[in-house]
């Protein structure tokens, strides 16, 4: 068993993705230890901070997400 140390700002953060067992919602890979994690809001509603609605991925995830979806 891995503890990963808490060196995200954004406890938010943490907590999706301890819901997602430590796994990017993008991706599925697990975060690495230290490693940024992003916040993705599923309705593109960046006011929206409800949990339901985030999701934890990976940094270049998120890049990749948005680059995929366009949206403005
Ligand atoms: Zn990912
Ligand atoms: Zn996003």
């Amino acid at each position: 068993m891995v503890l990963l140390t808490l060196r995200w700002d954004n406890s938010q953060s943490f907590n999706q993705a301890r819901k997602q067992d430590h796994k990017c919602g993008y991706c599925g890979l697990r975060f690495i230890d230290g490693e940024d994690i992003h916040l993705h809001h599923i309705d593109g509603n960046h006011n929206n901070w409800k949990s339901q609605n985030m999701m934890a991925v990976h940094q270049s995830c998120h890049q990749y997400i948005h680059m995929s979806k366009r949206d403005t």
